[in-house]
């Protein structure tokens, strides 16, 4: 009943002639194969006007990989919901790891940042998961349930349908480590319970995604699970042949 939803998180990657090719690929095909998923990608912010005019019309949405949690002033570098969604974003990924790791954002930054994005009308996608000295201590479904309920503590009741949650161990990504679709499985089915705990007919909607090197070889297996709603794709999403068959897969 939950549409699959494959999202593409350039990062710090493209230029405007790759980006050109590399869309035009995608459309392609997604026109010549079709697709019963939402398709995403999210690129950095001086190509947003370019991916815009390129995806107008297509099956493709535009997201950006990150969002400002305040409205405008005086916030060198940042930039505000209501300027991605003047160029028709769709999305905005808040708390990747990276951003938590390297720019120092805390579990209220991204619940502020998740609020900011809603205020705008975008969706974010709420990103979660665990280092490898977690997991190793055993503390996974503590740290993604502290993730997330930060961000749940400051939504409406009524917002909860208007996010996606991404999953993604950190221990996984760009590192050519997936987790086992049971693992996966397991703690997006906790997270859906966070969900539920707020708002139980929300939960059921909400679209939870599974990240960290997913590839075409092992992107069906993960998808198959019940509580896999998608796909948060780094490194695969900069090869069309490689994404095109993610959402293949979705
Ligand atoms: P990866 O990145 O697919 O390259 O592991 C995923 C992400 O960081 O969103």
């Amino acid at each position: 009943m939950r549409r699959k939803l494959v999202a593409g998180n350039w990062k710090m990657n493209g230029g405007l002639a790759a980006n050109a090719a590399l869309i035009a690929d995608v459309k392609a095909g997604l026109a010549a194969a079709g697709t019963q998923a939402d398709v995403a990608v999210c690129v950095p912010s001086p190509y947003f006007a370019q991916v815009q005019a390129a995806v107008a019309g297509s099956a493709l949405a535009l997201g950006a990989q990150d969002v400002s949690a305040h409205a405008n002033g005086a916030y060198t570098g940042e930039v505000s919901g209501a300027m991605l969604a003047e160029f028709a974003c769709k999305y905005a990924i808040v708390g990747h790891s990276e951003r938590r790791a390297y720019h120092g954002e805390t579990d209220a930054v991204v619940a502020a940042k998740a609020v900011a994005a809603l205020k705008s009308g975008l969706t974010p996608i709420v990103c979660v998961g665990e280092t490898l000295g977690e997991r190793e201590a055993g503390q996974t479904d503590a740290v993604v349930g502290r993730q997330v309920d930060a961000v749940l503590a400051v939504l409406d009741v009524a917002d909860v349908e208007k996010i996606v949650v991404a999953y993604e161990p950190v221990w996984a990504i760009g590192t050519g480590k997936t987790a086992t679709p049971e693992m996966a499985q397991d703690v997006h089915s906790k997270l859906r319970g966070k969900l539920s705990a707020k708002n139980a007919v929300a939960a059921a909607k909400v679209q939870i995604l599974y990240g960290g090197s997913m590839k075409p070889d092992n992107a069906k297996e993960l998808l198959a699970m019940s509580d896999i709603d998608g796909g948060l794709i780094g490194g695969a999403a900069l090869k069309a042949v490689d994404f095109l068959a993610i959402v293949q897969a979705a």
